[in-house]
């Protein structure tokens, strides 16, 4: 070895150097960068991630943070990473586990959704809830500044958005989890953003008008964009493995509960003998018996 460097230490250098994040300030813990100029911020799986896209022409961004400290975490890592202006504020969807955090970034930020998502963060974001979220945050000093913000533009069906050297194509996803969810594809990055239509080892929450056949509809046209990267509304990103999961879990729930169905068993019958060991492991058990009336309702057409 000409420089008496062992091949080990090398090889571990050079490891250093690939694994090492390649921008200059540390965003803290919970930032990952997913592609060069694009972060995401996952604080715990359970929450809502959000996401900066810096281009050349200022700063998208999809959803705002979970809760107000992780708002604030999300302007701080900003202000390190670009002096532009925040152009855009995507929503994937009007919950305010996605939308609350608006008021930090806009103005200047023109906040998308898509139709629907005005009324229902109306509604999420009603007076008496603001002084809720007021009242718990005494000690945030940003919170002084604090309202509601609803959407600037709504879409319907499908926008694409050119910023910079960036493209953000839009896509409504039909009744998989509120009234306005929304995929966001950048064709060039190969990025998915999977809004709530899937979750990460972890149990939806499959409300009333929710549809299992919607939602495998919505996999199946994600998957179709051939992505290198998905990033789910909550969860670590990953692969399309996340839409396989998810695509997997759902066809075998319905597969079971038609086949019970088949042998006239009830609803709450099916709930109690219902067993899922594939998904033993994953979150939020607490919905799995809406899961099983999702699946009802899709194979009995009720
Ligand atoms: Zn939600």
């Amino acid at each position: 070895m000409r420089f008496g460097v062992s091949p080990a230490v090398l090889a571990a250098v050079l490891a250093a150097l690939f694994t090492t994040p390649a921008w200059a300030q540390d965003l803290g813990p919970h930032f990952k960068k997913l592609k060069e100029g694009i972060f995401v911020y996952a604080q715990n799986p359970a929450d809502s991630n959000a996401t900066i896209i810096l281009t050349s022409e200022g700063v998208v961004l999809i959803d705002s943070g979970h809760r107000p400290p992780d708002t604030v975490a999300l302007a701080g890592a900003l202000k390190k990473l670009t002096s532009l202006p925040v152009r855009y504020l995507i929503n994937t969807e009007p919950h305010t586990d996605h939308t609350t955090g608006h008021w930090m970034f806009s103005p200047p930020a023109v906040i998308i959704a898509h139709a629907g998502a005005t009324e229902s963060m109306k509604q999420g974001l009603n007076p008496e809830r603001v002084r809720k979220i007021i009242a718990e945050y005494p000690d945030l000093k940003e919170m002084k500044n604090f309202r509601p913000v609803t959407p600037h533009i709504e879409f319907r069906d499908r926008m694409t958005l050119q910023v910079g050297d960036r493209s953000f194509e839009m896509r409504f996803l039909k009744s998989v989890h509120s009234e306005a969810d929304t995929a966001i594809w950048m064709p060039k990055e190969r990025i998915v953003f999977a809004a709530a239509s899937v979750g990460v080892k972890r149990f939806s929450n499959l409300r009333p008008f929710v549809r299992i056949t919607d939602t495998l509809d919505a996999i199946k046209m994600m998957r179709g964009f051939n992505p290198e990267i998905v990033v789910p509304g909550h969860g670590a990103p990953g692969t399309v493995k996340i839409l396989d999961d998810m695509e997997k879990y759902y066809t075998l729930l319905l597969e079971r509960v038609g086949a019970m169905v088949k042998q006239d068993k009830s609803l709450d019958g099916i709930k109690k003998e219902l067993r899922m060991p594939e998904a033993d492991d994953w979150q939020g058990k607490d919905r799995f018996p809406n899961n099983i009336e999702a699946a009802y309702r899709a194979v009995t057409g009720k």
